[in-house]
């Protein structure tokens, strides 16, 4: 009898030798615009049992094509263990359908000092390439949920934002410079702006430094439209040991100054705990206090 593959995978195959070869630019597994709901509790036993294809620590890559997006995607994290089940929820299907070569990171932030977001994302930037040559870092924060599987976790030519559409913000941008929520830098985009700062403690600001980065050294902002770009923020109430952080206007306003001298270049953290779990690796990490 003879068997027949699904479509992606026939097209996937070299005719001669059979082997695999690189995915299609844009996966015909996606679905388009999906309902995002925040009422039904993941059990995350169940929910690995339902995506047996991810492996130990949160990892995927396509059997039937070769990826050329080795993606890490960055989650910086403190108590919030029910938003990041909503997450895996969500998200794993999506990232497999955009057949992606992925893994995902949860930075948890240790103790109870001051949250520092674009520290623990250089944390994550750090730790993943040990684990894979990634090429690509997605760093996304845990409440934030797309709504529309044409916007890939991937890298572009120039830094992307993709949560450009939160229904926070009435599904549009709160400002033309916002760079907040999810976004996705190349390894190489990453090393050329020596990282993400290390001393915006407290909620506000940081992205807008990352932003400046950018821009400082030649780079543009990549986006999706509106309609792909909508996505969904898990309401809550802020974080305690996150309040805005005072300084944050100031240091904006020196990112040219700064940037080279706090970054990736100044990193300094204790890795406490490594955990592989079935859907996600959470790294526990001291990333100190603030000075
Ligand atoms: C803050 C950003 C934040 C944005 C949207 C700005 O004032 O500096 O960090 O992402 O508001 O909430």
């Amino acid at each position: 009898m003879c068997r027949t593959l699904p479509e992606a995978s026939w097209l996937a195959l070299d005719p001669r030798s059979g082997a695999a070869t690189d995915c299609q630019v844009l996966s015909t597994l996606r679905v388009g615009p999906m309902l995002i709901e925040f009422n039904v509790p993941v059990d995350l036993t169940l929910l690995a049992k339902q995506n047996p294809e991810v492996k130990v620590g949160g990892r995927y890559a396509p059997k039937d094509c070769i990826s050329p997006h080795k993606v890490a995607i960055i989650i910086p994290f403190r108590n919030r263990q029910e938003h990041l089940k909503y997450w895996l929820y969500y998200l794993h299907p999506i990232l497999q359908r955009q057949q992606l070569d992925y893994g995902i990171y949860v930075i948890n932030q240790a103790g109870e000092s001051t949250f520092n977001r674009a520290k623990l994302l250089n944390v994550g930037f750090q730790e993943a390439l040990k684990d894979y040559d990634y090429n690509c870092f997605v760093f996304s924060d845990v409440d934030l949920i797309p709504m529309d599987d044409r916007n890939t976790y991937r890298c572009f030519s120039q830094p992307r934002h993709i949560s450009v559409a939160m229904d926070k913000f009435g599904f549009s941008l709160p400002y033309v410079q916002f760079f907040g929520g999810v976004s996705a830098l190349s390894k190489q985009q990453f090393l050329t702006i020596n990282g993400f700062p290390n001393n915006y403690w407290g909620w506000g600001g940081e992205d807008d430094d990352i932003f400046n980065r950018l821009v400082f050294k030649g780079m543009s902002i990549s986006r999706p439209n509106a309609v792909v770009g909508k996505c969904r923020m898990i309401r809550h109430s802020r974080d305690k040991k996150n309040e805005p952080n005072p300084q944050r206007f100031d240091r904006i306003a020196h990112t040219k100054e700064t940037m080279l001298s706090d970054g990736l270049n100044t990193l300094t953290y204790k890795v406490l705990d490594i955990e592989r779990n079935p859907l996600y690796t959470k790294i526990t990490v001291d990333v100190g206090t603030p000075s």
